[in-house]
């Protein structure tokens, strides 16, 4: 089985619309790369009892929980305090993190506040993870399980280049042997979703060990099969059984 993830976006902004959570398309994408399944995206508020709730859950289901935002120096950053009080860990201060912070500041033309001076502070244990273009870091935090929490800003970008510059890297390492799923995607046109399925009702995809997704939009649908990576037989077999049963609907124009 897959190596298995979690994430959770933490922000009031985030369920009253006023910012598109793009986090999940995001790692799924990335994690995907590697052979690193996503398998829930959650978004919480920002609300102590509710993100320890939920991390916990996380925590008790899946290898790796990332945790994104709630980070920066406002009261309404309370990610670190309330994942401190769930795993019953200090927060300390990182003084790598100030000192950057210092002249990440300076180089911006301010002065740093106390208030700025918070997000240097992390889980007591953690892997702090220097945030290349923003000011508050990543955090990994291992546990005696062999599970493991990310916690990161908010931020796309900043979000985005701590997964790529420091995350990734580690996963690639430390889940060497996982590989990316097969997937193989067929296009038809001129047939619509319920004909589809009516034409392939007798070849049964899931029993042969791979899954099927039908992605409909603007007359076409685009049929996707997903397999192991140690599949390749069963997934060509499954393309091929595919091509034939569709042969008088396929869209071998649009790639
Ligand atoms: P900051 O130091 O900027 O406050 P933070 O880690 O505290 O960072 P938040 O305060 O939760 O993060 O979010 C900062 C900004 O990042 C939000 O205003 C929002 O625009 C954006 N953001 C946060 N989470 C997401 C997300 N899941 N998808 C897209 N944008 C997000
Ligand atoms: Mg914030």
């Amino acid at each position: 089985m897959n190596i298995q993830a979690e994430l959770i976006s933490i922000g009031n902004e985030l369920l009253s619309g006023r910012t598109l959570n793009t986090h999940g398309r995001d790692l799924g994408n990335t994690l995907g790369l590697i052979g690193i399944d996503l398998m829930r995206d959650t978004t919480i508020p920002d609300d102590i009892p509710t993100i320890a709730l939920v991390v916990g859950e996380a925590l008790t289901r899946v290898d790796l929980v990332f945790v994104s935002g709630g980070l920066g120096p406002t009261v309404d950053d309370i990610t670190r305090d309330a994942l401190a009080k769930l795993l019953d860990l200090k927060v300390v201060l990182d003084q790598p993190t100030v000192d950057y912070l210092k002249k990440w500041y300076a180089e911006h033309g301010r002065n740093i506040t106390l208030a700025a001076t918070r997000q240097a502070q992390v889980l007591e244990g953690a892997v702090v993870l220097p945030n290349a273009v923003g000011a508050a870091p990543g955090q990994r935090i291992g546990f005696p399980d062999g599970k493991t929490l990310f916690v990161l800003p908010g931020p796309p970008a900043e979000f985005n280049s701590i997964l790529s510059g420091h995350i990734i890297p580690w996963l690639r390492k430390t889940f060497a042997n996982a590989r990316p799923r097969l997937v193989r995607v067929v296009r038809t046109k001129g047939i619509g979703e319920s004909d589809i399925v009516t034409i392939l009702e007798a070849a049964d995809f899931h029993a042969a060990g791979v899954d099927i997704g039908f992605y409909p939009g603007k007359g076409k649908v685009e049929i996707r099969l997903i397999a192991d990576a140690d599949d390749k037989a069963r997934i060509a077999d499954a393309e091929q059984k595919l091509l034939a049963l569709l042969a008088d609907y396929l869209d071998l124009e649009s790639d």
